[in-house]
């Protein structure tokens, strides 16, 4: 497929003290690609993530978003926050307020929007995560599952231009696990350019352009999930599956 980059690591280094997190990493998103992040525990997945929305910041190489630099502070950053929205394992919603003004209150804040119209995208967009009758609850009212849907939603909120999700199902009971890899599926499917951190291997083979395996600190492998799965080449990634498949 010819790449269109909207997310492109160059030779992206960090440590944590002596801890070499992230070696020399390459990646490259396209425009509307799926890249799914797997590996053990402690390989650098969730640094990784968190460099692209600036999180984390990286002491050598280059983070580009659509053809430009990020930022380093002010507004440029706060602009480069919401165009890159995060979803995480824990839903990180603000539990004083309902549902409704989870969504709409960075589109006012951040994206400047009137209340009514912000309003009106978050009733939207929650019917579009399958929760159009929960604006008026409050976070703790929903279950763990209806909870990540609302941060997604939220995410969604700002327009963005990729979402990264490190471990969103992670923290959910089984049953609930799959709601929410619908929506991710859904948004897939309409375009979204996405990043996602997960171990769930039936998601990176039927939603994935691609596989990213790492393990300690490097990418050691980028491929298909069709050549992932069923022609890992490197030891590190046969053990890695050998354990949870
Ligand atoms: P993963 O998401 O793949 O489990 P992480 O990116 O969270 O891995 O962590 C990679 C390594 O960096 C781990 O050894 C972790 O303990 C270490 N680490 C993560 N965050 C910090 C931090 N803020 N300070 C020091 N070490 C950290
Ligand atoms: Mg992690």
């Amino acid at each position: 497929m010819a790449v269109d980059p909207l997310i492109e690591l160059r030779d992206v280094n960090k440590h944590y003290g002596a801890l070499h997190v992230l070696q020399d990493i390459n990646l490259t998103v396209g425009r509307g690609e799926v890249v799914v992040i797997i590996g053990p525990s402690g390989s650098g997945k969730s640094t990784l993530c968190r460099t692209i929305n600036r999180l984390e910041t990286i002491e050598s190489g280059t983070i580009r978003l659509d053809g430009k630099p990020l930022p380093d502070e002010g507004k440029e950053l706060a602009a480069l926050r919401a165009d890159v929205g995060m979803v995480f394992q824990s839903f990180n919603l603000f539990a004083h307020k309902t549902v409704l003004a989870n969504v709409s209150l960075a589109q006012v804040k951040v994206r400047k929007r009137k209340k009514d119209e912000a309003d009106k995208r978050s009733r939207e967009l929650l019917g579009r995560v399958g929760l159009a009758d929960q604006a008026p609850k409050y976070p703790a009212q929903l279950s763990g599952g209806q909870q990540q849907r609302v941060a997604i939603a939220r995410a969604l909120a700002m327009n963005p231009k990729a979402l990264l999700f490190d471990e969103p199902t992670s923290a959910l009971d089984p049953e609930m696990i799959n709601e929410v890899l619908e929506v991710m599926r859904q948004l897939a499917a309409d375009g979204m350019t996405m990043v996602v951190v997960t171990h769930e291997m039936g998601f990176a083979r039927s939603a994935a352009n691609r596989v990213v395996f790492m393990a300690d600190g490097r990418i050691v492998e980028d491929r298909t999930p069709e050549e992932f799965f069923t022609a890992p080449e490197s030891e590190r990634a046969r053990d890695f599956l050998s354990k949870i498949l």
